[in-house]
């Protein structure tokens, strides 16, 4: 299933699927980030995940952001767009073939949903050790 990326898309207009819908399209945006190589980069990426409604996925060999927020401009009365004829170009892009609602579900190759769950794999791909200083610092202040 198709997700709505920066390089990407969303409605053209507004069809039969769109209508029985609540505006799944228009509850996140998805943005491609640095493939992460060394442990300041997966840090960083650690960083995002400590924020709410947040997630990473990785998507043929891509890395995104996935931010979980509803664009101002959907209604929650009716989930129509309050600002159609001015919505912007990745809007309009996007499509139902394959969309949120219609697709199959995603196929990630990973996705963290929190920073424990990215701790978990630096420590894995890292070792134990990079995470000793962080630690002590920690254990130092709490004394
Ligand atoms: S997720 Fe699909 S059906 Fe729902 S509003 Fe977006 S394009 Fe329409
Ligand atoms: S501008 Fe309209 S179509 Fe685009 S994300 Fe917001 S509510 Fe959806």
């Amino acid at each position: 299933m198709k997700r709505k990326k920066a390089t990407l898309s969303k409605k053209s207009a507004v069809t039969q699927a769109c209508r029985k819908c609540n505006g799944k399209c228009c509850r996140y945006y998805a943005l491609q980030i640095d493939t992460p190589t060394d442990w300041d980069e997966f840090d960083d990426i650690r960083w995002y995940l400590s924020h709410e409604d947040t997630s990473v996925f990785v998507e043929d060999g891509k890395w995104y952001l996935d931010v979980h927020t509803k664009c101002r401009y959907l209604s929650e009365m009716d989930y129509h767009c309050l600002n159609y004829e001015l919505r912007p170009h990745i809007c309009r892009k996007y499509d139902t073939d394959g969309c949120d609602l219609t697709g199959d579900g995603y196929e990630y190759e990973m996705q963290f949903t929190d920073d424990k769950q990215m701790e978990e794999y630096m420590r894995i791909k890292f070792g134990q050790k990079v995470f000793e200083k962080l630690e002590a610092k920690k254990a130092k202040r709490a004394r």
